[in-house]
């Protein structure tokens, strides 16, 4: 039997309250790349809050712009993006669904020291950073805590809300077929259903409005595919003159490592993705009990169980060469 989702302990939802109830002017934020849990969290949270707050200003903003794909939401279009030399004027940050403050660059170099930070996450990964910190690893999205906060806190749920709340939980659940799908993200996803959203319109957005010369792209990166341990093992990688060839940007192409990953018999995948300043970005899957955020943590990184992912320094093809031969150490002796 799988116990409903707890709601958030009442000291977290009492903090809340007062920093939100006290700042003048609060700021929800993201890192980059911003996926839907990302936008999802953000655009849902601020929806509850100003329902909350008529009249306090209460925005968006991120060091990016919202993806393309997740523009159809409502309330996208006002999410600021920081720009250069902005010093942001907001006496509250609340972060959604950031696993570690470093992965943030110029927004906190740009906000007061004193400006208290909440953090609301489901990376088991994470450290607990911020004044005040509610990190549930067992939810299948921050969209879905979101959805239990706005309870907690006596929100309406209008399908306003609902909309941004439910592309969280349909791509951070893999369109409900990852490991953390579970009967409470089907309850999450049923009251969400229920204010009267479309689930085939954000099928529809999120998944069906590819640019051609994505699928392009996607084409190029299947066949580099490579494999190690018998097919058990595979990655694949992107270069930053692949956007350039294709006429992408580099926000465009997510979810990549799903193409190494949805190979038959494939256990563990990569996907390797060349970065600005000689740098590579790794991302990881497993589809056993193998821990990819035990190993994406012990190389500065973080992440969930089954999807994980780290930066490391150096030429793409050496972070490559080295990444799959401790990879295939580290499942050999798992
Ligand atoms: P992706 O591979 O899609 O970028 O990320 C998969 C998961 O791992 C996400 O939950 C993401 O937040 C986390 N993750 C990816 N890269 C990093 C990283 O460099 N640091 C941390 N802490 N988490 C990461
Ligand atoms: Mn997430």
């Amino acid at each position: 039997m799988s116990a409903p989702a707890p709601p958030p302990a009442p000291q977290f939802v009492a903090g809340l309250k007062r920093l939100v109830g006290a700042c003048r002017s609060a700021l929800i934020s993201s890192h980059l790349p911003l996926d839907g849990d990302a936008v999802g969290s953000e655009l849902g949270l601020q929806r509850v809050l100003r329902a909350l707050h008529p009249g306090k200003r209460i925005e968006v903003l991120n060091e990016g712009p919202v993806p393309e794909v997740f523009r159809f939401l409502p309330g996208a279009d006002e999410a600021r993006v920081l720009a250069k030399d902005d010093r942001p004027d907001a006496d509250l940050l609340i972060t959604v669904d950031c696993g570690n403050l470093d992965r943030f660059g110029a927004l906190l170099e740009r906000l007061p020291r004193s400006v208290p930070i909440v953090n609301i996450d489901h990376h088991g990964s994470n450290p607990g950073y911020g004044s005040l910190h509610w990190i549930d690893a067992g939810a299948p999205a921050v969209g879905e805590m979101i959805l239990r906060l706005a309870r907690a806190l006596g929100a309406p749920l209008d399908a306003g809300a609902a909309l941004p709340l439910y592309v969280a939980l349909v791509t951070d659940t893999g369109r409900f077929s990852y490991s953390n799908t579970d009967p409470r993200c089907h309850e999450a996803a049923a009251e969400l259903l229920r204010t009267g959203i479309d689930p085939a319109l954000v099928s529809r957005h999120v998944f069906r409005s590819k640019p051609f010369p994505l699928l392009r792209l996607e084409a190029e990166v299947a066949l580099r595919v490579r494999f190690e341990r018998g097919g058990t093992l595979a990655w694949s990688k992107v270069l930053l003159e692949d956007y350039a060839k294709h006429g992408l940007d580099e926000h465009e192409a997510q979810d990549l490592v799903d193409i190494p990953r949805s190979v038959r018999g494939v256990e563990v995948a990569a996907l390797f993705r060349e970065v600005e300043g000689g740098k590579a970005k790794v991302s990881l899957r497993s589809e056993t009990d193998f821990d990819v955020a035990r190993f994406a943590v012990a190389k500065g990184g973080g992440g969930h169980p089954r999807a994980a992912g780290f930066t490391a320094k150096g030429r793409v093809e050496d972070v490559e060469r080295q990444v799959i031969a401790e990879l295939a150490r580290a499942v050999e002796g798992a």
